[in-house]
């Protein structure tokens, strides 16, 4: 599999501020070793459709509604973003489940919603400072990896990348280790064999996100088991999300 670099944009700049974001970004990335995927706003995504069209710059949503459509004042629907192109979808940030208490089993509907829809997921996982401090990391990701999946045939995972995003990571400026890194990527996996099976525990796409900037890059792209990275507040800078994209080019 290509890295990943996911770009989670969150509630940050304006449609013209994103403009003028993707003319400095997209004449500079010519790589084939890595795939970018930007992930906007909604109001700025058939805007971002339309100028990354000719580059390999894919565009994702940050969130889909629960149901396929109706009265849902406000909401977005899987059909509505694949009828604009968008080609991801994240599922399950932290900040979705905090804030907005999202339940593992909207979780599980959204993802059943955007596959029905041929969107990729970028499902994010993660244990909070009091779960790892009381030793239960495991055991939330699999939970969490478990609810998020249920019902799935393993050739839907095909279209699933999960992030391991730890919650006391995020925005937060401290980076797990690389030693708690492939402690959750290969939990991920064992939790993905344990539902499906060993190839598709080996075969998931597994990302890393948390506070990740252009001097830890490397270390962690690095990591055992880690395809690739989903970067939040490191993305909003063209020059500084450029320097990511040029460390995961060059780690083998
Ligand atoms: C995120 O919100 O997905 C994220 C990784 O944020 P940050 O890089 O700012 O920690």
């Amino acid at each position: 599999m290509k890295k990943q670099v996911i770009a989670n944009f969150k509630m940050n700049m304006t449609p013209s501020e994103i403009k003028n974001y993707i003319i400095s970004l997209a004449p500079n990335f010519k790589s084939e070793k890595v795939d970018i995927t930007l992930a906007l706003p909604f109001v700025a995504l058939s805007l971002g459709k339309f100028l990354l069209s000719g580059t390999n710059i894919f565009v994702g949503a940050q969130n889909l509604s629960e149901e396929e459509s109706g009265t849902f004042t406000g909401e977005t629907s899987g059909a509505m973003l694949k009828d604009i192109g968008v080609q991801s979808v994240i599922v399950g940030h932290s900040e979705r489940r905090s804030k907005f208490k999202e339940t593992g089993r909207a979780i599980n509907k959204k993802i059943k919603i955007a596959l029905k829809n041929r969107l990729q997921v970028i499902l994010c996982v993660g244990e909070t400072l009091t779960d790892k401090n009381s030793m239960k990391t495991l055991s939330v990701l699999s939970g969490q990896i478990d609810e998020a999946l249920k019902g799935l045939y393993e050739n839907e995972l095909e279209n699933i990348l999960i992030a391991y995003e730890p919650v006391w990571a995020i925005g937060t400026g401290k980076v797990a280790t690389s030693k708690e890194i492939e402690e959750g990527v290969k939990a991920i996996r064992k939790s993905i064999e344990h539902s499906f099976s060993k190839k598709a525990g080996d075969e998931i796409g597994v990302l890393y996100g948390g506070s990740i900037n252009a001097k830890n890059i490397s270390q962690i792209i690095s990591c055992k088991g880690v395809n690739g990275v989903l970067v939040g507040g490191a993305c909003l800078d063209c020059a500084n999300f450029m320097h990511i994209i040029s460390a995961c080019e060059a780690s083998k």
